[in-house]
């Protein structure tokens, strides 16, 4: 799909996401026939960290509906430089890394969901900025927030311990600005995604039974999607698989 007014650079970008989406559309299809689960049960969220904002405007052309950034300050210009080039775009916006509390007043101007909520005083700093915002009109929504579980003992890659899941669930759930909606994990760098998901999965099932609202599972990136999607994941976050290599590595 090419419209006049782009350039030859542009069509070409176009045309290789393109290419890419119809991939990762496939590897989606593919893992819920294998897990006996509907295609529609998996949303995609694009992880656009490290890509112009004209790539995220070019995968909203594309019909995505969900994108994904892991620094706040990256994200804050770029998505307002989206909010620029594609003013009616209607995509909603995750934030998915790190999260500093001193950043809590500016994200939830941006984003519309928090994956990475993994303490206490986290949530309760993003309580206060979201309840802000919407007293001013910065926001319409509550903020809808995922517990960040930390699935790795050794390195930890954010998230917070197993254990401490269930108290933190039911401390955001309390929260008027916040919707808990579910769980979001990355798989330990090494060892085997399998155990790492089926571990999540237990955590997510206690979750929901508490609180049937947060019925979402954030597992699976480029690497490792099918083994998410094959212990329940509702969300897969796909950045290299759709966009290509990073210069900048993240974490
Ligand atoms: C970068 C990132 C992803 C996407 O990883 P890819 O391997 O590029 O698909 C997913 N989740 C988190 C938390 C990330 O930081």
């Amino acid at each position: 799909m090419t419209s006049p007014s782009d350039t030859d650079t542009n069509g070409q970008r176009r045309a290789e996401i393109a290419e890419s989406l119809r991939e990762v559309r496939q590897r989606i299809d593919a893992a819920c026939r294998a897990a006996g689960r509907q295609a529609e049960e998996v949303e995609l969220l694009a992880v656009t960290k490290t890509f112009p904002a004209g790539d995220a405007a070019l995968l909203a052309d594309l019909g995505v509906t969900a994108l994904a950034e892991n620094r706040e300050q990256e994200a804050r210009t770029k998505v307002a430089e989206f909010d620029t080039l594609r003013p009616r775009a209607g995509v909603r916006w995750h934030m998915i890394g790190q999260l500093q509390r001193n950043k809590a007043r500016s994200v939830v101007r941006w984003a519309d969901v928090v994956e990475s909520v993994d303490s206490p005083r986290l949530a309760e700093a993003l309580q206060r900025a979201a309840g802000q915002a919407l007293e001013v009109g910065e926001r319409q929504d509550p903020l809808d927030a995922l517990v960040q579980v930390n699935l790795d003992e050794r390195t930890g890659r954010g998230g917070c311990a197993p254990e401490e899941v269930p108290r933190l669930a039911e401390m955001i759930n309390r929260m008027y600005e916040i919707r808990l909606r579910g769980v979001m994990a990355v798989a330990p760098l090494e060892g085997d995604p399998d155990v790492a998901f089926a571990t999540l999965s237990r955590i997510a099932e206690r979750v929901r039974h508490d609180f049937p609202e947060a019925e979402h599972i954030s597992a699976g990136m480029s690497g490792d999607l099918e083994s998410a999607v094959a212990h329940g994941s509702t969300r897969v976050r796909v950045g290299t698989g759709l966009l290509g290599g990073r210069r900048l590595v993240s974490p």
